[in-house]
């Protein structure tokens, strides 16, 4: 069998460690590969290779360290099937899906492209008299980036392209349930002509993320994840003194407008709901109907195209509409998931349970679900699913679909599917959610912009790549120079103003 090891100082190596995981293929439910699990010595010493290439990657000039992205952009392009079979072979999403993966973390990697543009810092002529101030955004030192399962290739490309650019050198700590393509992607970086040591992949699980959060000389952490283990992360990384951003987990609401247009919304609701078996932090798990009529309506357009879904593997080709679930743990929690929204009153409009794929009876396929009538205060609404099981809650006002979102703890993102613009840009201005699609489900901002959720969804003051990443990965330093023109004789005791 295939063992998965890490990427360090150039090197695929197997590790030293005792400690294995095994990657399934989530299709057939076998075991494919085993990945290393890191020790906290294996961490260290990546650390120190890291914190030595770094020295000489920031005084490569910010125009040379982009050319190097514009050749990895290149590669990406040249590799794009065999990053996306890799990527499907261990997550289970479709071919077309984990194009798109690699594809939304390719477009942060042209984005940092513009490293120099965003890197040229601040200058006042003539601050005073004979006095200029400038201030430089230099990079942080060694950085490192822990991130899920669901995107491999995109959530890592939004973190090292951002670190990369800036002039640091960064350790990245995949999910173990995934490791192929983040070990693909250091090595198309170093084909690219990136030294060896500024980018490493170091696979492994608590150990090894336990070694990052106290390590002295790594100096931010970005995290991509669960909620609890974001708050753990977040809270362990900043009492450490380091610079940490979190982003956690999600319960993205659609609000449907009796005003709607309910085939695009039902449309839109599909999509959003079961790609990616559901395994994406801005799928829409609860449909949110105004008024009876609106929800009896959705319901009549939403059975018959959920019925219809195909869910198959990925060697099916363009045919299927969504996979397996990564793990027989994230199924098993689905459907005790599923079980108590039946428990505790809801009902199934569509019912996904007991699906079985022929050929494929030990993967781990989910059928699709849909629940109707489902309250506040039942676990399929509370909770973040992460399956194929859409929830429709309903409400009898805007005021009280607002509301509903308001009040979830979570506050990743968020829809309304309306024609009226006063209702869509009320919404819009007083939904405390971090990203808001008006007749959008999945409003994913692109590169240039940033990503990031509210409450309970994100951890930390800046947000993912745009311009906040270069806020991240840099810190300011402001230069106040005066020369003897500027000089007056005499010390002077006041604090100086402004005069
Ligand atoms: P996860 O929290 O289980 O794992 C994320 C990372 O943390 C992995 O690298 C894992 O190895 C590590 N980890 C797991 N348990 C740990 C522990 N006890 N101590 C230290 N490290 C630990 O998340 P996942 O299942 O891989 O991903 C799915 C979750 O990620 C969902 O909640 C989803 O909403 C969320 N997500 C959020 C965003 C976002 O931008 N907000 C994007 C994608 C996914």
């Amino acid at each position: 069998m295939e063992t998965l090891g890490h990427y360090v100082a150039g090197e695929q190596v197997t590790g030293q460690g005792a400690r294995f995981s095994d990657v399934f293929n989530p299709a057939t439910g076998e075991v494919q590969a085993r990945v290393a699990l890191a020790s906290a010595e294996e961490v260290g010493r990546a650390v120190e290779i890291a914190a030595e290439a770094q020295r000489g990657w920031a005084a490569v000039n910010p125009q040379r360290r982009a050319r190097v992205l514009m050749t990895f952009v290149q590669l990406l392009n040249r590799d794009m099937d065999k990053l996306a079979e890799a990527l499907s072979r261990e997550h289970g999403k479709t071919l077309p899906d984990a194009a798109g993966d690699v594809q939304r973390g390719l477009e942060v990697v042209e984005y940092c492209i513009g490293a120099p543009q965003m890197l040229k810092g601040e200058f006042t002529d003539s601050a005073g008299p004979g006095i200029d101030m400038y201030s430089m955004r230099q990079p942080l030192g060694v950085c490192a980036g822990i991130t899920p399962f669901n995107f491999p290739a995109m959530i890592p490309m939004w973190m090292f392209a951002p670190a990369i650019a800036c002039g640091n050198a960064f350790i990245l700590k995949p999910s173990e349930r995934d490791p192929s393509v983040p070990l693909m992607l250091a090595e198309l970086l170093e084909e690219a002509g990136l030294p060896k040591g500024v980018l490493q992949v170091v696979n492994g699980d608590k150990e090894a993320v336990d070694a990052i959060l106290d390590h002295p000389v790594i100096q931010s952490i970005g995290f991509v994840g669960s909620t609890p283990i974001a708050e753990y992360i977040y809270s362990r990384g900043c009492a450490n003194g380091k610079r940490v951003q979190c982003f956690g987990g999600a319960k993205n609401h659609m609000i449907v407008m009796p005003d709607a247009d309910m085939d695009q919304a039902a449309d839109a609701l599909v999509g959003a709901g079961y790609g990616a078996a559901g395994e994406r932090c801005m799928a829409i798990s609860v449909a949110v109907p105004v008024g009876d009529e609106t929800a009896d309506r959705l319901v009549e357009k939403l059975v018959p195209r959920i019925e219809a879904l195909k869910v198959g593997p990925y060697t099916s080709g363009a045919d299927v509409d969504y996979g397996p679930v990564v793990t027989a743990a994230a199924k098993s929690n689905i459907e005790k998931l599923v079980q108590s929204g039946l428990d505790q009153g809801a009902t199934l409009a569509v019912d996904g349970r007991g699906f079985s794929l022929q050929g494929y009876e030990d993967g781990f396929f989910l059928g699709p679900h849909l629940f109707d009538h489902a309250t506040k205060d039942m676990d399929i609404y509370r909770k973040e699913i992460f399956g194929p099981v859409l929830t429709q809650v309903r409400t009898q006002s805007y005021e009280e679909a607002l509301g509903l979102a308001m009040d979830h703890e979570y506050g990743n993102g968020v829809a309304i599917f309306t024609r009226d613009g006063d209702a869509a840009r009320d919404f819009a201005n007083r939904v405390n959610v971090g990203m808001v699609g008006i007749n959008v489900p999945i409003p994913v901002p692109l590169a240039y912009h940033t990503f990031g959720g509210w409450k309970k969804s994100a951890f930390g003051d800046l947000n993912q790549h745009g311009p906040d990443a270069f806020r991240f990965y840099t810190r300011t330093k402001t230069v106040t120079a005066r020369w003897p023109s500027g000089i007056k004789e005499g010390g002077e005791f006041t604090i100086p103003v402004m005069q």
